[in-house]
C-alpha cells in the first residue's frame, strides 16, 4: 500500500476532525516557538514541524523537513470536519493543507495532532489505522476520524501515540 501511494499520480488524505460535543484535549493555548525555518511551509506551523522533527530523533529517527519536497498551508477546506489534508503529486511537492478556520478553533495540543497527523501520510508515508482499545478508544493519531473511534490525545498520553506513530512507518 505504501508503494502504491507513490505510484498514484495524485492522491489527497484527508482529516477530519472528531464530530463529537465533547473535547477531549483541554489546554490553555500559550505560543509556541521554532527555532528552525522551513521554505514553503506556513510560519505558523514551523513549531510543530520542528518538534516532528524532533520527535522522531527522541526514537532514533532521522528526519530533516527543511530537506523534504514539502509545502505546508493554511487554506479555507470546504468540506465540513476535514481539518487538513496530505497531497501526493509525481513531480511536485507534497502538499499539506490545514484549514484555517478549524485551527483557529483549536487549542495547541489539537493542532500537533493534525499536523502530525498529515506529516505522518506526507512524510511517514502512513496509512489510516482504526485500531482501538476495549473503550473505542483509537489507539493511533493515523486514525481516518470517521471510523468510529474516539480521540484520546492529551498531555498525558501523547508519548504513547507518538510512540505508535513513529515506531510503524
Ligand atoms: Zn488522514
Amino acid at each position: 500500500m505504501r508503494k502504491l501511494l507513490l505510484i498514484l499520480p495524485l492522491f489527497t488524505a484527508l482529516i477530519f476532525i472528531s464530530c463529537q460535543k465533547e473535547q477531549p484535549i483541554l489546554e490553555t493555548n500559550e505560543s509556541i516557538e521554532s527555532f528552525k525555518q522551513y521554505a514553503n511551509v506556513d510560519q505558523q506551523l514551523w513549531p510543530y514541524w520542528e518538534s516532528f522533527e524532533n520527535e522522531a530523533r527522541i526514537r532514533g529517527i532521522q528526519i530533516d523537513l527543511e530537506q523534504a519536497n514539502l509545502m505546508g498551508v493554511f487554506v479555507e477546506i470546504d468540506q465540513e470536519h476535514v481539518a487538513g489534508s496530505c497531497t501526493f503529486s509525481s513531480n511536485q511537492p507534497r502538499i499539506i493543507r490545514i484549514d484555517n478556520t478549524i485551527w483557529n478553533e483549536l487549542p495547541n495540543l489539537y493542532r500537533e495532532f493534525i499536523v502530525f497527523h498529515e506529516l505522518g501520510h506526507c512524510v511517514l508515508l502512513r496509512n489510516h489505522d482504526e485500531t482501538e482499545d476495549q473503550h473505542g478508544n483509537c489507539l493511533s493519531i493515523m486514525r481516518s476520524g470517521i471510523n468510529g473511534c474516539k480521540d484520546a490525545y492529551n498531555a498525558e498520553n501523547r508519548d504513547f501515540y507518538l510512540d505508535e506513530l513513529f515506531n510503524n512507518f
